[in-house]
Order: C-alpha cells, then sequence, then structure tokens
C-alpha cells in the first residue's frame, strides 16, 4: 500500500480529542477540498510502499490502544486498507479510519469505526457526496462537518435533520481553518441550541502532527 506518513500524536477531532494515539496516513486523494491541509498527501505516488508487515514494524512503542488510518483517502486502497485493519485489529488494537465520504464504505472491515465526513458545498466537494453512505453508519460511528461560512453551516443543520444523525450517532461540526471563526460556530450553535459537538483541532493548538 501507499503510506505518506506514521506518526504518533493527540487526536486533536471527534469524540476521541485528547486521546494519543498512532496515526497512518495513506497517500492518494481524488478529491480536491478547498481548505485541504494536507495537499501533500493528496498524490497517489506521494510516501512510499509498505507491506502490512512494513507498517506494523513502523509503528512508535509502546503500542497505544487507538490507531487512526487517515489520509489522503483511505479507501481508495480498500484491499490493502482492511488487510492493514485485519492485522492491527489481531494485535490487540482499536481503529478508525477517517475517509472524504465519497466511497461507497460498506467495502470497509465491519470492525474498525469510521469517522464519515460529508463534504459540504464550501469544500468544493459537495457533489462528490456518497449518500448512500450515511445509511450504513452505526451508533460507535461519527460524522463530520467542515464549515466554510453560514451557508454551510445551514446545509449542514439540514443534512444532518433529513438524515435523523442525532438520533443515531454522534455529529461533530468544525470550522475550516482561515475560513470560519470556530467562536463565530460555536455562537451559531449555541443560539439555535443545536446538540452537535463543535470539532476543534486541538492538535494545531498545540502544534502537533
Ligand atoms: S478529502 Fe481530505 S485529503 Fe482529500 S482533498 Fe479533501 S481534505 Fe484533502
Amino acid at each position: 500500500m501507499r503510506v505518506f506518513e506514521i506518526f504518533r500524536s493527540i487526536q486533536g477531532e471527534t469524540t476521541r480529542a485528547g486521546v494519543p494515539m498512532d496515526f497512518v496516513r495513506l497517500a492518494g486523494c481524488d478529491l480536491a477540498c478547498s481548505y485541504c491541509d494536507t495537499p501533500a498527501a493528496r498524490r497517489a505516488d506521494a510516501g512510499r510502499n509498505m507491506t502490512v508487515a512494513d507498517v506494523l514494524g513502523a509503528l512508535p512503542s509502546p503500542p497505544l490502544p487507538w490507531l487512526m488510518i487517515t489520509g489522503g483517502e483511505p479507501l481508495l486502497q480498500v484491499e490493502e486498507l482492511n488487510r492493514l485493519i485485519a492485522a492491527l485489529i489481531e494485535s490487540g488494537r482499536k481503529v478508525v479510519v477517517e475517509t472524504s465520504g465519497a466511497h461507497p464504505t460498506e467495502m470497509l472491515d465491519d470492525r474498525a469505526v469510521r469517522i464519515l465526513d460529508v463534504k459540504t458545498p464550501g469544500s468544493g466537494m459537495g457533489d462528490r457526496v456518497c449518500w448512500s453512505n450515511l445509511e450504513h453508519l452505526r451508533p460507535d460511528d461519527e460524522v463530520t462537518f467542515v464549515l466554510v461560512d453560514r451557508a454551510d453551516y445551514e446545509w449542514a443543520c439540514h443534512v444532518v435533520e433529513r438524515h435523523g444523525l442525532l438520533e443515531r450517532l454522534p455529529v461533530l461540526f468544525g470550522a475550516a481553518r482561515g475560513r470560519l471563526d470556530p467562536r463565530l460556530l460555536a455562537g451559531w450553535l449555541l443560539e439555535d441550541g443545536l446538540p452537535v459537538r463543535l470539532n476543534f483541532q486541538l492538535h494545531e493548538y498545540l502544534r502537533l502532527p
């Protein structure tokens, strides 16, 4: 599989924000979000080829319970991805996979937690959302929205309501860095009494990878 980088950090987002984790970032992404913060990882030939054994051998030690596989877009390498998930779970790790939501998640090993990003119109990739993914989410999965403005916020609120997401699993709204002030977003959530979580990029605040 094509791996961009492997590192250890503090999880900055999702309900596991603050949890020390290992990260495997796979290379290659077929989207071009307007706020992409990992553009170097989008190239399919970025990073290097590694086997599952190579990845396991490159993980920091001592092992941490949680490991996140991110990208790029991990689902572009779904066969290798599933082999890696299986090996990690068999070695006692808990695995989270972060995906752009542009590809069907049914192919993903069921044992991995899914963090499904729903691309908003402001991302420039709103027409790439694979809507059927929302129907296959489980209670332990999570849905995230990265918002660039008020129009994105209102669109995301509509999606959350239309799919009954709040009754099914954790929903997180985050502000695109440099595009939307997170304090403004926090104010909208409080004004509207919307019980979604604010997704704050804790790792950016800590200046960690
Ligand atoms: S899906 Fe992720 S990696 Fe791909 S362009 Fe969007 S933000 Fe960047």
